[in-house]
């Protein structure tokens, strides 16, 4: 039964209420249309992440493994929607990481010049998931490759030797000219969600 139906009822019981009696159910009438309106308003409809999203996400978790802060990305390969194999940016397992020891620090000259530094220490999260994968047997030809930024040049070609098809990435690298062109020319699609460059300490 609605509000309206119950005093419709109540009026045929008990006759027309008063002016004042009126004047206040009309009061709160108002009251509680307002209330039910602003419930509509701010009631927050959940919305699913796309399924890049959602794989881009995990590979953050991914990273917080990771053991070099020049980039501490996490890496997430993903076929069919579901996920292979993952990896973390570090040392190779029982060699002495980079938030223990140090960077190890190279200078690189860029072909227009420029130089920029680079830690050596360690493999990348990409290298590291595809090593994940030859140590379990797990096939990752035809994958999606998810990782926080544009893979770097070495990383470019080991995933395109891997067989990935795919590689979604969170934002640009700096140094990613040559992983770009090798992609192009081998028919791997490079998607950056996020054309920002990331950036780091003394990344040049
Ligand atoms: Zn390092
Ligand atoms: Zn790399």
């Amino acid at each position: 039964m609605t509000i309206l139906q119950w005093v419709v009822m109540v009026e045929k019981v008990f006759g027309r209420p008063s002016p004042a009696v009126r004047r206040g159910f009309s009061f709160f009438k108002t009251r509680y249309n307002r209330g039910m309106s602003q419930n509509q308003n701010t009631e927050v409809k959940h919305v699913r992440p796309s399924w890049d999203e959602y794989f881009i996400k995990i590979g953050r978790d991914v990273g917080e493994r990771a053991t070099c802060n020049r980039g501490s990305g996490g890496c997430v390969i993903v076929k069919d929607k579901r996920i292979l194999v993952t990896g973390y940016v570090g040392a190779p397992a029982g060699v002495a990481h980079c938030d223990d020891v140090g960077h190890e620090l190279h200078t690189v000259t860029q072909e227009d010049g420029t130089q920029s530094k680079h830690c050596i220490r360690t493999s990348h999260g990409e290298q590291n998931a595809i090593a994940n994968a030859a140590r379990k047997g797990v096939a990752i030809e035809g994958g999606t490759l998810y990782y926080f930024i544009t893979p770097c040049y070495t990383c470019a070609k080991m995933i395109i030797n891997a067989g990935i098809v795919r590689v979604v990435v969170e934002k640009d690298y700096h140094a990613s000219k040559r992983s770009k062109e090798i992609f192009k020319e081998a028919g791997v699609e490079l998607i950056i969600l996020n054309p920002e460059v990331e950036t780091y300490a003394d990344m040049k």
